[in-house]
């Protein structure tokens, strides 16, 4: 924009949530003019924790189907207010979204009303895709095209894999939190195109590795930071491959005190000891972010590809100005969406909902329709307010009349707070229980916190803390020692339920994955898998930018822990570079902007 003439200014704001202050910056006030919103009232980080309430991704339940009777899983419990009806009812005719209309009452708030509609409609018992194969892969949701899968979620075309979250493309993986286009990686969190590598992070086209963090090409390597095409190197030292070889079995990584001192050493020796970029990504403009690539204009953006004048997304590709999104593609001009996608065009307020949808505001489980207003479940529909069919005119005299009436009459949560237009929904109103949603990741909260913030009812997860037959520190400590008999055991999760990662206190293994286990000598796991994705969550930064200034000092970093291999832009002096980083000021990393750090590591 030229400067000078009546460019606006940005604002400081109070959260009505938690009080921090916020601003709203020039170019966010004219994305919302442009989408018709009044801008946040919430702070971006009240917004996201809002947004995360209304996906649940991991929590499963057994079920029946309330009108065919089969048993599900799925990712509702029973007794929840609204029918669960399984994928194929759900897609039938043999019910009509419609029969569940509601007349606008306009001397109510309409939350309130919305909160009606919601506790009637019948929703669907997972997130998985409608049009996609899911073979032998009940346990799993937010997922297409999966095949022999266990515990796998937010994942496409994947094979053979248990365990895992976000793992798109891949087969043999077991225990992985990111990873795409892979096989038989263990425990790998945030690679792409490795094979066969384990204990792993920030990794590309490496595989036969282990312990490699922000490595590229690189095979046959252990305990490395930052290298580029090499082999045959332990903890960033060249070996001769005679000399690999019997190093590496010296190091008992089949064992799981040999991985524990092994981890150990990494971390203390190197792990914290080379530089870093500031974030990673590349191919970015004018952009701020983490795991951001080909992105123009695009701030606070994580886990984003394809981003353009879009800004506080998570995970997301293909956009174009969106704000406030979570989960997961091609969509332009929508703010406050979470579960949406596929060709959605200016919908606002919006969960669960995808395919050829314009001009919708307030629904869910809505898909390809326009001109819709707090609607649930309808398809191929236009032109509807609260699931209740109007004329084109009537319909947009209603929309605008209710905007009217939204501010006049709010909704009031349980903690007082008021939510006129455009406020997303209210944490309250998320069919899921806080803890078994996204939300429980990020911003993690006791049940009495739930409680005393009135989000919604406590999480109900089967938890198998009936008759442990094993302990966790009872387990062999390798997988050679482990007898068939493991498979009727039900072992204590070492975190006994004392973390936030949502423990099932208890947990059995499955025959595929002790094969995999066998097969690949791996030590069986102490913890259950919710505690281990929690685990593996907490490797990586939070979601969130800190502005910070270049680490390097000229010859060295300013702590003096690492001293500088190659010439850098700024000579002798300290780097004027600064940037926005999701690494805290307090952390340890040694963090270089981008030409420091590619002066290191290329
Ligand atoms: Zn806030
Ligand atoms: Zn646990
Ligand atoms: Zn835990
Ligand atoms: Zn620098
Ligand atoms: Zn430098």
């Amino acid at each position: 924009m030229p400067e000078g003439i009546n460019a606006p200014t940005g604002e400081t704001r109070a959260c009505a949530n938690c009080d921090t202050p916020f601003v709203i910056e020039p170019e966010d006030f004219l994305f919302y003019e442009r989408m018709k919103v009044p801008p946040p009232t919430f702070c971006p980080d009240c917004r996201l924790q809002r947004r995360m309430v209304f996906r649940n991704e991991r929590a499963l339940y057994k079920r029946t189907c309330d009108l065919c009777k089969k048993a599900l899983i799925g990712i509702y419990s029973e007794g929840t207010p609204f029918p669960v009806y399984c994928s194929e009812c759900w897609w039938s005719d043999k019910w009509d979204p419609e029969d569940y209309a509601m007349e606008y009452d306009f001397g109510k708030p309409f939350f309130a009303q919305w909160k009606e509609l919601q506790d009637r409609v019948p929703r669907q018992h997972t997130n998985n895709t409608v049009t996609s194969t899911i073979v032998n892969s009940v346990y799993t949701n937010c997922a297409g095209d999966m095949k022999n899968c266990y515990l796998v979620f937010g994942a496409m075309n994947d094979e053979d894999s248990m365990y895992s979250h976000y793992l798109n493309y891949s087969r043999f993986c077991v225990d992985d939190l990111y990873v795409l286009n892979s096989e038989h990686c263990y425990e790998c969190v945030d690679v792409e195109q490795c094979n066969n590598v384990r204990w792993s992070q920030s990794c590309l086209g490496c595989r036969d590795s282990a312990f490699l963090f922000d490595c590229r090409n690189c095979n046959d390597c252990i305990g490395c930071v930052g290298l580029r095409n090499k082999q045959y190197h332990i903890f960033n030292k060249p070996y001769s491959k005679e000399g690999y070889i019997k190093e590496k079995e010296s190091l008992g990584l089949d064992s799981r005190a040999g991985i524990g001192r092994f981890r150990e050493r990494f971390m203390r020796e190197l792990y914290y000891k080379l530089p870093r970029k500031h974030y990673h990504g590349q191919m970015n403009k004018d952009s701020t972010g983490d795991y951001l690539s080909n992105s123009e204009r695009t701030e606070s953006a994580f886990y984003t590809k394809n981003a353009r004048g879009s800004k506080y997304i998570f995970w997301a590709q293909n956009v174009n100005d969106v704000y406030d999104y979570f989960a997961w593609g091609d969509m332009e001009l929508c703010c406050e969406c979470v579960s949406g996608g596929y060709g959605m065009h200016n919908c606002k307020f919006t969960h669960t909902c995808w395919t050829e949808l314009r001009n919708v505001d307030y629904s869910s489980l809505c898909f390809t329709g326009s001109d819709l207003f707090g609607c649930i479940g309808m398809r191929n529909k236009r032109f509807c307010v609260l699931n209740k069919q109007y004329g084109e005119a009537e319909y947009r005299d209603m929309r605008a009349r209710i905007l009217a009436q939204m501010d006049i009459v709010p909704y009031r949560d349980a903690q007082g707070i008021e939510y006129r237009y455009g406020e997303n929904f209210p944490i309250e109103l998320s069919p899921f229980a806080y803890a078994d949603t996204v939300a429980q990741e990020h911003f993690p909260l006791s049940s009495d916190e739930i409680a005393t913030r009135g989000y919604g009812k406590q999480g109900a997860q089967d938890h198998a803390n009936n008759a442990v037959t094993k302990g966790a520190v009872d387990l062999p400590d390798s997988i050679e020692n482990v007898s068939d008999t493991i498979l009727d055991e039900v072992i204590g999760c070492a975190h006994n339920g004392l973390c936030t990662h949502q423990c099932s206190n208890a947990f059995r293994i499955i025959p595929a994955e002790l094969e995999y286990y066998r097969h690949k000598d791996i030590p069986l796991p102490m913890l259950c898998h919710n505690c281990r994705h929690g685990e593996r969550v907490a490797l990586r930064n939070p979601l969130k930018l800190w502005h910070r200034k270049c680490r390097c000092s000229g010859v060295r970093d300013e702590e003096g822990l690492y001293v500088n291999r190659g010439a850098h832009f700024h000579g002798k002096d300290a780097c004027p570079n600064e940037f926005e980083t999701s690494y805290a000021p307090d952390r340890p990393e040694i963090v270089y902007c981008e030409q420091c750090y590619n002066s290191e590591i290329a």
